[in-house]
């Protein structure tokens, strides 16, 4: 065990102190108001690591760990009506002994997420600025206890993330995942201090979230024929409004935001098989009728610009998905939308020539058509409380000037083909998010270039990952404030099951987190190469299923 106690992400700051902690005979977690699911999550995690039990309470007598040994000292001493509310809430089971964990909120800590975890022999003390901070310090101490057992040497590490938004994607249209396996990756992502589950639930092979109110879009969307392998099978699978319901509250304990991703104009086939008349074609050209496409790839068919009918039906949908994410964004999308059936389309050119949406030369210009388009859905969900979130093609037809029409300033754009979608969406004054596929965020790539190893469309080995630097050169500093993080996408068009998704998703998602979260002066590929071993016998403890040949 080496410096920083082989933490990965790496902390801010880390101070090693005199004695241990043991915790070999489990005990109590004492939480302070308004942190009770963080004090029974704590309990749960020092229970799965140590193999010990551990109880949560309520309420902090927390003058009485900082006398006894001093490690969790720097707070005010509890009111005498907090104690009294800790007896009470502890009920029958009033603690004979003292608590080892305590929790509490700290507003002089600065960042949103910022948190400060003291541990001496007497206890542990994560002091954090929001419940969200007091997530991201019990994922340290779960880390200490999964590396250095249920005797923890003392310390006091200062910590917060570099940027807000350190998101993991995971595709669950072209293969179904189960519930409780989206919980599985969920505190995996908790345990590398991600804090956004950008979740990708419709494309052109299926749709998946079963909304109340719309049953034939998963009816007919959630379900394909798959003659790719073992003959013809039948892929299937859906969320239920409970399920959406569930994977929220399991992520918000966890401190994570869901962002659902709705695909829209292209990458829409699914949809299309319950709504065909919402194609340019519509359903009375005799075509042949859409189903949930077998294949992978992009595909001409896409949702008609000129038909009110697809703003009125995703006007309904947004409705669903605003009763079911409490967060405030919506990913609608936006990528690889071919313009063929667009040009063609009475409708589209009817629109295009309306607006006046014209290259430079006079021409019809299907991509500020794209731009017009996507305004309208950002006004939808804007209607709905809710700010849009697309990949960077959104910015193919230019940025909507002030009361003008097209895509609005406050939607955020997701760089994915490499860095220069998130830098020109950043001289354009967007948020954005950086996920380039390019030897970096894509972990559905090879981890090496062999016939051995699983994975589709490129290679991108731990070393890459682990460069990954988010803020991409050449921006002003106010440009690059713009860059509020990244994430890594999971697409799953060959990763038909869970164990897979994990073999491609670690270690490269731990190095991805320190790329996210840990100050940038303090990263080191050799460093974070030593760290490995020690973090991937925490993630053995856990049952990943991890890659584990050479890094690069
Ligand atoms: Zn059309």
């Amino acid at each position: 065990m080496g410096a920083m106690r082989d933490l990965v992400p790496l902390p801010r700051s880390l101070e090693e102190l005199p004695g241990a902690l043991d915790l070999s005979r489990g005990g109590l977690v004492a939480a302070a108001p308004g942190l009770e699911p963080q004090g029974r999550l704590a309990a749960a995690w020092l229970a799965e690591a140590l193999g010990r039990p551990f109880q949560s309470a309520v309420g902090a007598d927390a003058g009485s760990a900082r006398a006894r040994d001093g490690a969790a000292g720097g707070q005010a001493a509890e009111p005498a009506a907090d104690r009294a509310g800790f007896d009470r809430a502890a009920g029958a089971a009033a603690p004979a002994e003292p608590p080892l964990v305590e929790l509490r909120l700290d507003a002089a800590l600065s960042g949103p997420e910022d948190y400060v975890l003291t541990i001496g022999p007497g206890g542990a003390a994560v002091a954090a600025s929001s419940p969200e901070g007091a997530v991201r310090g019990l994922s340290t101490l779960r880390q200490l206890a999964l590396s250095e057992g249920p005797v923890i040497r003392s310390l006091k590490i200062e910590d917060g993330p570099r940027f807000p938004w350190r998101g993991l994607m995971l595709d669950c249209a072209r293969s179904f995942f189960r519930v409780e396996f989206i919980e599985r990756l969920l505190d995996l992502a908790a345990l590398h201090k991600l804090n956004v589950f950008h979740w990708h639930l419709t494309d052109d092979q299926a749709w998946r979230l079963d909304l109340p109110g719309l049953p034939e879009l998963a009816a007919a969307g959630s379900r394909r024929r798959d003659s790719r392998i073992h003959g013809v099978a039948w892929r299937e699978g859906s969320y239920s409004a409970a399920d959406a319901r569930r994977v929220v509250a399991y992520a918000a304990e966890r401190g994570i935001m869901v962002v659902p991703e709705i695909e829209t104009p292209g990458h829409a086939i699914a949809l299309l098989s319950s709504h065909p008349e919402l194609s340019c074609a519509g359903a009375a050209a005799g075509g042949l009728p859409f189903l949930p496409e077998d294949r992978f790839g992009v595909f001409e068919d896409i949702l008609c610009a000129g038909n009110e009918e697809v703003f009125a039906l995703l006007g309904k949908v947004f409705d669903g998905l605003a009763g079911l994410f409490p967060g405030p964004f919506v990913h609608v999308g936006g990528d690889e939308a071919p313009k063929a059936r667009w040009l063609l389309c009475p409708k589209c050119r009817s629109v295009m020539k309306a607006r006046n949406l014209r290259g430079p030369g006079g021409e019809l210009d299907p991509e500020r058509l794209q731009s017009w388009f996507m305004g309208r859905v950002a006004a939808l969900l804007a209607e709905r409380g809710k700010r849009m979130v697309g990949w960077d093609e959104i910015l193919e037809g230019g940025v909507a000037g002030p009361g003008g029409e097209g895509v609005p300033r406050d939607a955020v754009a997701m760089s994915w083909r490499g860095y220069s979608g998130g830098a020109e969406g950043a001289r354009a004054g967007l948020e954005v998010v950086m996920c380039p596929q390019t030897k970096a965020c894509y972990l559905d790539h090879k981890h090496l270039d062999l016939p051995e190893e699983p994975g589709n469309l490129g290679v991108c080995t731990v070393r890459d990952s682990y460069a990954f630097e988010p803020q991409p050169a050449g921006l002003s500093p106010e440009e690059a404030a713009l860059v509020k993080g990244g994430q890594a996408n999971l697409w799953t068009e060959m990763v038909y099951f869970g164990r897979q998704a994990e073999y491609l998703l670690f270690p490269r998602l731990a190095a991805l987190s320190e790329a996210l979260w840990s100050p940038k002066e303090a990263r080191c590929f050799e460093d974070f190469a030593r760290r490995l071993p020690s973090h991937g016998r925490r993630l053995d403890a856990l049952g990943v299923n991890r890659y584990r040949g050479p890094l690069f």
